[in-house]
C-alpha cells in the first residue's frame, strides 16, 4: 500500500476531523479552531561570505488567538514551506491546550540548509528574518514569541533577543520576546533538555500504567525497557539520556549516515563524541553497524522513538515496525496510513503532540520568568532550606536519634530553579498523559491515543472560544 498524497496540513486536518465526531462542537467552531488564522511569508537578500547574494525565503504561520500570546519554534530546514509551518502550527495550538500552557499556536521556518552556511551567515540571516517579523508586528512578549526547532538552538534565539530589543529600546519585557535562550541572556536551567525530559515523562507515564502495559504484554515500568531513537539531535539525545539514566537499554541510534546497535545499550554521550570527530556515528566501538538509517525503525525492541523528522514511518514500512511502542518525539513522524496500519496492530503510538510538549511548557516557565524578572527559586531557596534545618533538628532533638549525611543534604535542599522547572514540568507530562488516558477509556469508540489527545486538545480549545464569546 502507498501513502496517499496528503500535505501535512491535511494530514493534522484528517486527525483533526477524526476526533471532533467525538466531541459536541458545533461545525462552525470546529472551522475555526481548526483554520490557521495567519501567514507571513516572506522573501529576503542576504550577502553570502563570497559575496553573491542570495534570496531566502522564510515564514512564520500563527494557527490560532484563541490566548495570545502565539507560541511554537523556528527550524532552518530545506522542506521547510507553507504547508509545513501551517501543520506545525496548528499542532502547536493543540500542544499548548493539552498541557495547559496559555498560548496560541505559531511556528516559523527558514527554507535554508543551516549546515552549508557559515555561522556569521547564520546571523545575518536571523537578525534579518527577526526585524521582518518586528516590521510586521509577528514578534513579541505579548503577540508571538519564537523558540527553538529543528535546526536552530540557544545561539540562533540570542540573536533574535539581540534584534528585537535593539529595535524597542525601553521595553521592560523584551526578553519574553523569545524562548529558549542562554541562560545568561534570560533562558531558563533546564529548557535545552526539556522537550527530551518530557518525552521520558510522558512515556514512563504510559509503561507506569500496568492495564496498558498487560494489553502491550510488557512489563511495568521503564526499567530494563529496550530503547531506538531515530535523530541524536536536541531532542534524540536527551531522550536518549533520561531513558538511560532510569535503567532502560538504548539498543539502537539513527542518524542520516546510518545507525549503530548495541543489544548491551549504547551511551548517547559517547556516541555523540565520537560523531562529532568522526563525521558519522558508523563504526562506533562495540557497535554493529547498519549502513541503511531506516533499518533501524524496523529492528525489534520495546520502545522506537523518532526523534528527526516527518513522515519517517508510512506505508512503506509501517508493516514491517517490530516495536510495542513509538513515542513520537519529532513532529509527524507517521503517516495517516501508517496511524492506521500500527493502530490495527496493537502498537501503542504516543503522539507528538502531546509527548514532544516538553518544550514549550518550560519556555512558558522561560515566559513566566521574563516577565516576573526574577530567577525561579531566588525568593524561596534560603527560606526553605532554614525552614527544612529546623525541622529536621527539632525530629532528632525529640526522638534522640541523627539523619544520615546524605538524607539530611536531600530533606534540607531548598529548590533551585532547575529543580522547580523539573518537577513543573512532570507535573504537566504526568496530569497530561492521565487526561488523555481518562479520554480515552471514557469512550471505547474513540481508536486510539492520537485521537484522544485530539478530543482534550478540541475541548479546550472549543471551550476558551465559547468563553471568548466570540460567536454572537
Ligand atoms: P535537531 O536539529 O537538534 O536534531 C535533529 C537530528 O535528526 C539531527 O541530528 C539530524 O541529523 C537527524 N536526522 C535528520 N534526518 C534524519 C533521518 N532521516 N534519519 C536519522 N536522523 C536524521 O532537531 P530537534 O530540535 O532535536 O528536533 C527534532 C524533532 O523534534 C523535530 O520534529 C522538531 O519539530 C521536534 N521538536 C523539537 C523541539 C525542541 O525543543 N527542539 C520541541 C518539540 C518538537
Amino acid at each position: 500500500m502507498a501513502d496517499k498524497h496528503y500535505n501535512f496540513f491535511e494530514s493534522v486536518t484528517k486527525s483533526f476531523d477524526k476526533a471532533a465526531k467525538f466531541t459536541n462542537w458545533e461545525t462552525g467552531i470546529l472551522e475555526q479552531i481548526k483554520e490557521c488564522n495567519s501567514v507571513f511569508r516572506m522573501k529576503f537578500p542576504i550577502k553570502r561570505d563570497d559575496g553573491s547574494v542570495e534570496v531566502i525565503e522564510a515564514y512564520r504561520a500563527q494557527h490560532s488567538h484563541h490566548k495570545t500570546p502565539c507560541k511554537g519554534g523556528i527550524r532552518f530546514s530545506e522542506a521547510v514551506d507553507q504547508d509545513e509551518v501551517m501543520a506545525l502550527a496548528a499542532l502547536m495550538t493543540y500542544k499548548c491546550a493539552i498541557v495547559n500552557v496559555p498560548f496560541g499556536g505559531a511556528k516559523g521556518g527558514i527554507k535554508i540548509n543551516p549546515r552549508e552556511y557559515s555561522a556569521f551567515e547564520l546571523q545575518k540571516i536571523t537578525r534579518r528574518y527577526t526585524s521582518e517579523l518586528v516590521k510586521k508586528d509577528f514578534i513579541g512578549p505579548g503577540t508571538d514569541v519564537p523558540a527553538p526547532d529543528y535546526g536552530t538552538g540557544e545561539r540562533e534565539m540570542a540573536w533574535i533577543l539581540d534584534t528585537y530589543t535593539a529595535m524597542h529600546p525601553g521595553e521592560v519585557d523584551a526578553m519574553g520576546c523569545v524562548t529558549g535562550k542562554p541562560v545568561a541572556q534570560g533562558g531558563v536551567r533546564g529548557r535545552k533538555e526539556a522537550t527530551g525530559l518530557g518525552v521520558f515523562y510522558g512515556i514512563r507515564e504510559v509503561c507506569n500504567m500496568p492495564d496498558i502495559m498487560e494489553k502491550l504484554g510488557l512489563p511495568t515500568g521503564v526499567e530494563g525497557k529496550r530503547i531506538i531513537v531515530q535523530g541524536l539531535g536536541n531532542v534524540g539525545y536527551h531522550t536518549a539520556k533520561f531513558f538511560r539514566e532510569h535503567g532502560a537499554k538504548v539498543i539502537a541510534i539513527a542518524e542520516f549516515e546510518g545507525a549503530i546497535y548495541n543489544d548491551d545499550g549504547l551511551n548517547e554521550e559517547e556516541v555523540f563524541q565520537y560523531r562529532k570527530v568522526n563525521k558519522s556515528l558508523l563504526g562506533f566501538p562495540g557497535s554493529t553497524s547498519l549502513e541503511k538509517s531506516g533499518d533501524a525503525l524496523e529492528m525489534e525492541c520495546d520502545i522506537l522513538i523518532p526523534a528527526a523528522l516527518e513522515n519517517v514511518i508510512n506505508a512503506d514500512n509501517a508493516d514491517k515496525v517490530r516495536a510495542k511502542i513509538i513515542g513520537e518525539a519529532a513532529n509527524g513522524p507517521l503517516t495517516p496510513e501508517a496511524d492506521d496500519i500500527l493502530s490495527k496492530r496493537g502498537i501503542l503510538v504516543i503522539p507528538d503532540m502531546y509527548l514532544n510538549a516538553g518544550g514549550v511548557t518550560v519556555s512558558y516557565f522561560e515566559w513566566l520568568k521574563n516577565l516576573s524578572h526574577v530567577r525561579y527559586g531566588r525568593m524561596e531557596k534560603r527560606f526553605t532550606e532554614n525552614l527544612n534545618k529546623h525541622i529536621l533538628g527539632q525530629m532528632e532533638e525529640l526522638t534522640g536519634k541523627t539523619v544520615n549525611t546524605r538524607e539530611k543534604t536531600l530533606i534540607e535542599h531548598g529548590p533551585d530553579e532547575v529543580d522547580l522547572v523539573y518537577s513543573g514540568l512532570e507535573q504537566t507530562m504526568i496530569e497530561a498523559t492521565r487526561e488523555i488516558m481518562a479520554c480515552w477509556k471514557a469512550n471505547d469508540k474513540i481508536p486510539d491515543m492520537r485521537t484522544a489527545a485530539y478530543v482534550v486538545a478540541i475541548d479546550k480549545v472549543g471551550t476558551s472560544y465559547a468563553e471568548l464569546g466570540i460567536f454572537p
